[in-house]
Order: structure tokens, then sequence, then C-alpha cells
């Protein structure tokens, strides 16, 4: 970064280089003092900001160090609400005659908080749940309260699972069961002739179109799920020798997640409808169209087609949706379904995101040492690298760095012969990284930098050491290369000087970020500022509300994160509520089968033995004993 650039560095510079208004969707901005805000919608039809530092710090002061998941329920309430008034408008606008009724997917975010909030925030437009387990239907059973609530059932199905599902349609809940493999059909029947309830039953078919995408998978004839033309036509069959089929009301399909392209939505939907109006044809009642999940999240901004973005607004989907089914059913004079979208990403992803603090870093600069005068005593490799180091100019910097490399690799096998001293490597590595710090300043200048050096600043970046465990809290980054938004909480009033990648405290090779969104593609390394003396620095990873938190796992044995629900006040206050401390190192044993009781016992013990042989007192063991205790009741996580 140019001096220029750095003195007359402003908030407006921070915005645009994280582009924090880009991936934001107007739910994060940043303040006069440099601090991301999070703004909802207030009561009046307003605004109102509230900077992330001020919660931050008041969870802190509350006891919920870092890391912390913070769950801002009102982003959670305002991205329901939107999905249904977006569907209301379409449904008006284009003179659609039914309604839409939304399904929120649990296994995209399972925690009680959040699905009781979901289900809290969309009873006034009677959102429903989608459960995919017997677990998940329990779940959904225990939480919704609205008769005009749906209950699609997804996923493997025993009897067990219809039998529940059954009686809670007799207790007035809408249940339904979506047939997702030929054998399950056999089994609704006769579960339900048992339980002498007409059934509702629904359909996942298997779609021809391709989308594009990471999950794309889930679509297209090799499918895992979901029934093909051959199979559907046999189900038909079967129903009505049962005489059931005016129990087949719904049709599923789910093109998978993240679905980038607005193109593919359009092309599902016109590709269901024909299935759809054919299944009316056959004779089953139907009357809805579930058109699973797969609205996407712009995670990176750019508005595109490309994995992690979506090249198409919510009001787009919807109106592309209603004008799709009305475009096909119409002309076949089919009546309009009740729309139904199971979206699980694009309502909760932005209502969460995890806090943590930086614990130190790590620069590729010279080391600072106390003789490091390069004499004629020095082997004569030490003498070249010097040289190399002191000649670098903007027009050979190319040719400097090839030098400075080619000795430094010279003395480095000649430490392996035993011909130079650890000392003499030690300040050729020095030597090495100010010849290769300086060509990185040059080359900022530099009108175009050779190929061969283009990886330089990646190189040369810092290490930043964040208190988190990849693998518990963002698994997607870990396992898929799934890339979020990850800025500063504050300093935005101040430049950016380092740039760097982050490592987790796992000490795990793995466990590392070092893919970032950027303005235009992809960025290796993130522009991050300097720690200062005892001060925290914050960052935050944001829109992790989806699927980020169950599928984490216990790597090194670093446990759940502490986490709080945040509501914004229309007067500007701050409530917190279900606070839930992380894991204990006690827990996270017992999940592995250790019994902290046992091995408290195993090392008193030890001290026991320790206070008979005389090598400590016994108000050492309290002391020791003490310690011991207080390790296994704290955070997993590093505590300051
Ligand atoms: C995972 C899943 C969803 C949720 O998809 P999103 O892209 O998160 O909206 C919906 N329906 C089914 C059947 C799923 O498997």
């Amino acid at each position: 970064m140019k001096q220029q650039q750095v003195k007359d560095w402003t908030c407006e510079d921070s915005a645009e280089l994280y582009g924090i208004r880009n991936w934001g969707a107007g739910y994060f901005d940043l303040n006069d003092s440099g601090e991301i805000t999070v703004k909802v919608p207030a009561g009046d039809g307003e605004t109102r900001a509230v900077s992330m530092m001020e919660i931050a710090q008041g969870a802190m002061e509350r006891g919920l160090g870092m890391p912390l998941l913070l769950r801002i329920e009102n982003l959670l309430d305002a991205q329901v609400a939107l999905i249904n008034e977006s569907f209301g408008r379409a449904i008006e606008s284009c003179g659609y005659n039914n309604v839409f009724r939304g399904v929120f997917p649990i296994k995209v975010n399972q925690q009680c908080q959040v699905i009781e909030e979901i289900a809290r925030a969309g009873h006034p437009f009677n959102h429903g749940l989608e459960a995919g387990s017997k677990a998940e239907l329990i779940a959904a059973l225990s939480t919704l309260d609205n008769a005009e609530s749906l209950i699609i059932c997804n996923g493997y199905k025993d009897e067990e699972f219809i039998n529940l599902g059954l009686q809670a349609q007799r207790l007035g809940v809408q249940v339904f069961f979506v047939v997702e493999t030929p054998s399950e059909v056999e089994t609704i029947i006769t579960c339900a002739e048992r339980e002498q309830v007409r059934p509702n039953i629904g359909v996942r078919i298997k779609l021809a179109s391709k989308v594009g995408g990471y999950w794309n998978a889930t679509s297209g004839d090799r499918s895992i799920f979901g029934l093909g033309s051959n199979d559907l036509i046999a189900m038909v069959d079967q129903l009505r020798r049962h005489d059931m089929l005016d129990c087949l009301k719904l049709l599923h399909y789910h093109l998978g997640s993240q679905v980038p392209n607005i193109r593919d939505i359009r092309t599902g939907v016109l590709e269901a409808c024909r299935y759809y109006a054919d299944l009316v044809e056959e004779g089953a009642a139907m009357g809805y169209l579930d058109l699973g999940g797969g609205l996407a999240v712009d995670y990176d901004g750019s508005k595109t087609n490309y994995t992690h973005s979506k090249n198409y607004s919510l009001d787009e989907y919807c109106v592309d949706v209603v004008e799709a089914i009305m475009g096909t059913l119409d002309s076949e004079g089919v009546a309009h379904p009740v729309i139904i979208t199971e979206s699980g990403r694009a309502t909760v992803a932005y209502s969460s995101v995890l806090l943590f603090d930086i614990l130190d870093t790590t620069r590729f600069e010279p080391v600072e040492l106390e003789h490091t005068k390069i004499t004629e005593d020095d082997h004569p490799m030490l003498r070249n690298l010097q040289d190399a180091a002191g000649n670098i100019t903007a027009k050979n910097l190319q040719e400097s760095y090839n030098d400075a490399l080619y000795y430094r690799d010279e003395v480095r096998s000649l430490y392996l012969h035993g011909q130079v001293s650890l000392r003499e490597r030690a300040n050729a590595e020095n030597l090495f990284l100010q010849a290769a710090q300086k060509i990185r300043t040059l080359l900022d200048e530099a009108e175009e930098i050779p190929v061969d050096l283009q990886a330089l600043p990646e190189v040369l970046s810092d290490i930043y050491y964040a208190n988190i465990s990849v693998f518990q809290s963002l698994p997607d980054m870990w396992a898929i290369d799934q890339v979020f938004p990850l800025v500063p909480i504050h300093r935005h009033d101040e430049a950016p000087t380092r740039s760097a990648i982050i490592a987790d405290i796992t000490c795990d090779c793995d466990g590392k970020i070092d893919r970032f969104i950027g303005r235009q593609e992809e960025q290796k390394t993130l522009p991050l500022h300097p720690l200062r003396e005892g001060e925290d620095y914050i960052l935050g990873t944001f829109l992790v509300g989806a699927y980020q938190e169950t599928l984490g796992d216990l790597h090194n044995l670093f446990g759940d994160t502490n986490v709080v629900n945040v509501r914004i006040n229309d007067d500007g206050s701050v409530d917190y509520s279900r606070e839930i401390h992380g894991d204990s190192i006690a827990d996270v044993l017992s999940y592995v089968e250790y019994r902290p009781q046992d091995m408290f016992e195993h090392f008193r013990k030890l001290a026991e033995r320790a206070v008979k042989d005389g090598r400590i007192s016994p108000q050492q063991r309290k002391q020791i004993l003490h310690t011991y205790t207080a390790s296994m009741s704290g955070y997993t996580y590093f505590e300051k």
C-alpha cells in the first residue's frame, strides 16, 4: 500500500476493500468510528444500526469470551418475512390463484433457539418446517403451533416415522410424507390403512435438468433421491389400486443447495410443472408444488453465477417461479397449486456471525539478531547473498530474486554438510527475507510483475493466529472450500497495512483460512491491521448461519463455542438472551468416553504419592488439584 493511501485512509476505503455493502445485503455496514454495524428493520419502517464491537464488548463483559457465535434474531425474523413478503408480492402482481407456504428445512440449522425463532417469526405467514429424519419430525411437532403451517417429511421413513406423522395428523397437524424411494409407498399404505388415517402423500421426482454450482449432484438422473418417470407411474397405479389417489397431493423436487443461476431455477420449475400437470391428468388430487431449497446466498457479493454468489434477487426468484408455474399450468388448464419452498440457507445464513480474536502473528521479515555483520571469515556464499540483497533495483527484480534464492539454498545445503554454522545460516535466512521484502515493496510500484514473482506477496504474507477451530466452527471452509466474508469488526478508519492468511489453533496444517472473497476474484490473502499491544483485535466471519453449526467436529477436542442471541430493540438497545457457554474441557472429554471423575481420581492419586514421597507439600497438592479442576471446567479455547 502506498504511503499516501495509508495516511488518507477512510472508512469508505474499507467498505470498498472488504466489499461490505456488496455481501452485507443492507444488514451490515460501517459507522464513522470504523466499526462494522448490524442494521435491522425497526417498527417505524426505518432501520437501527448497532456497532458489532459494542455487541461483542457487551457479551465479553457478561463473561462470554471469544470465540463467540452471535445469533442476531432480528436478521432471522427479517429473512423469514422477506421470503414470505416477496412471494406474496409476486403472487399478487402476477394474479396467481393460490398462496405461498414456506417451510424451513431443520437440517440447515437444528439449534432449538433457531427453530423456535423461525416458528415464532413465521407464525403470521404460516411458515412451516421440513423434517428429514424422525428426530427432526419430533423437533418440528414440538415447536410448531399453527394449524395452517405445513410439516414436510423428506428422507428415508420407517414405520415409526410414518406412524408418528399419522398420529400428528389426527391432532390436526398438516403432515406430508414425501416418497423418496419406491419402497416407501408400500410402508405408507400399510401404516395408513392400519391407523385408519388418510395420509397426505407427496412424491419427490428426479429432474433431468442439471444445475450449476457446488451441490449439483442432487439433480439429474443419478441423484440419490427421487423417483424417475417409470417409478412414478408405478406408484400412481399402486395408489389407485388402494383407492388412495386422492391422498397424492404434492410434487417435490430439490435441485441442490446454492443454485447460483436463475436460469436453472426456471428450468427446474418448468420441468416439474410438466410432471405436476400429468399427475393431475392421472387423477391424483395434487394441490401442492414443493420446489425444495436452492435459493442462494451471495457470499462474495458479486451478483454473478459464480459458485459462492447468485445472479438474481429474491424478488426475481419469486416472480420467475410464479410466472414459470403459471406459464405451464395455465395452458394445460390446471389449477394453481400452493407454492412451497424449502429455503434453508437463504433463511438463516445472515443471522449468525462468528467472532474471534487474534492471538498472535508471524511475519516473514528478518529477525533482529545481535551479530549480523558478515565478515571476511564468513563463507563466501553469505557474502554473495549480501551483495545480491544490496543490489536490488526496480529494474532487476526477477534477477535479484533468483540470485537471493539461489544463494540462500546454497547456504542451506552447506549447513546440511556441516560447512556453515547455525549462526551463519540464521544470518543467511535473514538476508534472504530482507531481500525478498525489498523486492515485494518495489513490486507495488512496478508496472508489470514478472510471472515468477506474482506469488511473492502471498509467500511473504503474515500468519494471523485465530482463536477458533475451523473444523468446529467453519466446517464448509475446510471441507468444500466455501468462502465466507471475513472482516475485522473495528479499526476500519485505519488502513489495513498487513496482508495475511489465518491459522486456527488446532495445530493441524488444514486448520487455516487462505481463500477470501475479493472485489473481482477470490483472494489468497486478507488485508489486516497490525496488532496493538494490550488491545483485542476481533474479526467476524459473516453469513455462517447455514450448515456450519452442527457439521463441525471435535478435532483436537475444541468444542462448541460460546453462543448468545442478540435482539436489537427499536430504541437501539441490545438484549442478550439464551446465553450458552461453550463446551468445557470436561464436556469434550466425556464426548470421547473419558470419565472426568475417574480422571480426577487418577490425578489425585498421583498428587498424593508426590506428597508421600516428599516432592510436594500437602498445601501444594491442594493448589495443584485446584489448577487441575479449574482447567477441567474451563473453555476449550484460548482464554485471556
Ligand atoms: C438441504 C435441503 C434443503 C435446503 O436447501 P437450501 O439450499 O439450504 O435452501 C431443502 N430441501 C431438501 C430436500 C434438502 O435436502
